[in-house]
């Protein structure tokens, strides 16, 4: 099994997350001869603008104000690409959306969001996704997707 993806600590240089998502999307673009084009580069720079889940109106409310011409179904196909490529994920409980640590590699959506800050860290957990599978398999059931978001206190806030 993989490492766990490190802790999001409060006071790290965000810009180099941003630029690290920036170029893994244009490596994975290009590997899979996808079209990274300027509305999706930036609706992946927003939802990147930092560890919190960005609000899907907050992102139309945004980028209605920019000059790429964008209508929210234009937004909203931006999106869905960004999510099939496993790009960013979709937190459901907030209808918001976070960018994925790490992008390109097969895993499930599985957060813990910290209810003070509001930082939504992704957790590991491949033991939890076949549980489920386990789990509803024994009731005849095929799980296909699953998301799991843990709210609580993140180890930052805890400190301070
Ligand atoms: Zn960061
Ligand atoms: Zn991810
Ligand atoms: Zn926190």
């Amino acid at each position: 099994m993989k490492k766990s993806a490190k802790a999001i600590v409060h006071s790290h240089d965000h810009q180099h997350c941003v630029e690290d998502a920036l170029a893994a999307a244009e490596k994975l673009c290009a590997a899979k001869d996808l079209r990274f084009t300027p509305l999706r580069r930036r609706v992946l720079e927003f939802v990147w603008s930092s560890h919190k889940p960005v609000g899907a109106y907050a992102l139309l409310d945004q980028l209605r104000d920019e000059a790429l011409g964008s209508a929210p179904p234009t937004v909203y196909r931006a999106l869905d690409f960004l999510i099939e490529n496993g790009l960013i994920h979709r937190i459901e409980r907030m209808n918001a959306f976070v960018g994925c640590s790490h992008p390109g590699e097969a895993h499930r959506g599985f957060f813990l969001i910290c209810a003070d800050c509001g930082n939504a860290e992704e957790l590991e957990a491949e033991e939890i996704a076949q549980a489920i599978t386990a789990g509803a398999a024994e009731r005849g059931f095929i799980a296909r997707e699953m998301t799991l978001e843990v709210t609580g206190v993140c180890a930052d806030c805890r400190k301070s």
